[in-house]
């Protein structure tokens, strides 16, 4: 499965390059990945015991600038998923136009089942383990699954402690009192809100669209509070242990709030669980995405929408918040079904643009108010979203072919204009 979602991932690339002139130096470069570490970092539990924690920082390709990318903290995380990771992520910031390359990182760890100190002790043993592959000017994390702002404050507090000097551009999702931008917080699914916004203009439903959101965590809590907060009806919810579907819609805000309060904050997390909170009908993951809604957010992790259940999906249209949430083999089904899909490194690279405009206050030294902030987002999101909408339209392709093959055009003049086979001919 795993090795599979790297190869998946560069299917996806590959439908795209029948629709743009590139080199075979060009596409060699893309298609293989430009570093990999492997570290094991060593933590003195709080018991006295000594456990080590196996980590990985990959780098796809860095063309357009230094390689950017989230840490995972997840007990699932393997190579083959943190190279997809990467992969996307060069893709992502080169459709939004970043200067940025692609990169990520994993820790294997269920990071629940520590305490506070033995995850800030692990944090900064990562920062330690892979210091040296790092650098505002080389590679700079940012937080993905299971990681947070105030991971990212530990690991930006060990990287200046390590080189003894200030270096806030370093890792970016940082809490907003050690340098972190306003609005990074909420930006992944804000940026997804303004792609969804422009997109739907092509699109035609009714006066308040439902919505259901699989993973209520940052991103899937935030998409869904911005549509519920606009003309849409949010129905159904879910986290890692189930779900909630109440027709007459649901108020993110307010479950969000109840999960807090219900659920203990033990360590850095909430242990609440969106069924505990409501007394609306409870329903599995996979009931969720067959729900017959007009739009359907995955916001979770990967390998969702498969084979398996293609066929049962009942939406109008996707709107992949998570990375990877469907599979190839799905892709096709709905793409059959005439079910469009905005694809991932589109539709959440909100996330990556708000991390870019933290990393370019740091090194400036000047910080934006949350309107420029939200005002820079949104012109970027629409930007690539009517970008992304026309190549779709001009060669019948779907989005997700589309956002390839705009992000293809960025990456392949940036590698070939270091010259090519035919170049040096
Ligand atoms: P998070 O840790 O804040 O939340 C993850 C949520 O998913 C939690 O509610 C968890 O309970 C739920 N979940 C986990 N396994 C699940 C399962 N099997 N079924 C249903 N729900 C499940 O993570 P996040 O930052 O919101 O990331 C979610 C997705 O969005 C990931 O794919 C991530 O790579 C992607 N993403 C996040 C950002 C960001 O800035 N946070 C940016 C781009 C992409």
């Amino acid at each position: 499965m795993a090795t599979e979602l790297f190869e998946d991932t560069k299917k996806q690339f590959e439908a795209a390059l029948a629709y743009i002139p590139i080199s075979k130096d060009a596409k060699e470069v893309l298609e293989k990945h430009k570093e990999i570490l492997e570290v094991n970092i060593p933590v003195r539990m709080d018991i006295g015991k000594l456990r080590v924690f196996t980590g990985y920082r990959v780098h796809h390709n860095d063309a357009l600038g230094p390689s950017k990318g989230g840490i995972r903290y997840h007990p699932l995380v393997n190579l083959e998923e943190i190279k997809a990771l990467a992969f996307w992520m060069t893709f992502k910031c080169a459709v939004v136009g970043l200067p940025f390359g692609g990169g990520k990182g994993g820790v294997i760890v269920d990071p629940k089942t520590l305490s506070k100190r033995e995850l800030e002790r692990l944090s900064r043993g990562y920062i330690n383990a892979i210091y040296d592959f790092i650098g505002p000017d080389r590679d700079i994390p940012a937080p993905d699954v299971y990681t947070n702002e105030t991971i990212m404050g530990w690991m930006a507090d060990e990287y200046s402690r390590i080189s003894r000097k200030q270096s806030p551009g370093i890792v970016t999702g940082k809490p907003v009192s050690m340098g972190g931008s306003l609005g990074r917080g909420e930006a992944t699914g804000r940026g997804a809100y303004y792609v969804l916004k422009t997109l739907l203009q092509n699109y035609k439903f009714g006066k308040k669209p439902t919505v259901a959101v699989q993973g209520f965590g940052n991103a899937g809590f935030h998409i869904a509070k911005f549509l519920a907060d606009d003309s849409f009806k949010v129905v159904a919810l879910s986290d890692s242990k189930g779900g909630v579907y109440a027709p007459d819609g649901l108020d993110p805000v307010s479950i969000m709030r109840k999960k807090e309060e219900h659920g203990n904050i033990e360590g850095v997390y909430c242990k609440g669980t969106v069924c505990d909170v409501i007394k609306h009908k409870k329903i599995t993951n996979e009931e969720l995405l067959e729900l017959p809604v007009d739009i359907l957010i995955p916001a979770a992790i990967e390998g969702q929408i498969t084979k398996a259940n293609a066929s049962r999906i009942k939406a109008t249209l996707i709107c992949e918040v998570a990375n990877g949430p469907t599979t190839p083999e799905a892709d096709a089904i709905l793409d059959k079904k005439g079910i469009p899909i905005i694809p991932d490194i589109l539709a959440n690279a909100g996330g990556v643009t708000v991390s870019y405009f933290e990393w370019l206050q740091n090194r400036s030294g000047y910080y934006w108010t949350l309107n420029e902030v939200n005002t820079k987002l949104q012109a970027i999101m629409a930007k690539a979203a009517h970008e992304v909408f026309d190549l779709h339209k001009k060669n019948n392709i779907p989005l997700r072919t589309a956002a390839y093959l705009s992000a293809a055009h960025r990456l392949v003049a940036a590698i070939e204009a270091k010259g090519t086979e035919e170049y040096f001919k």
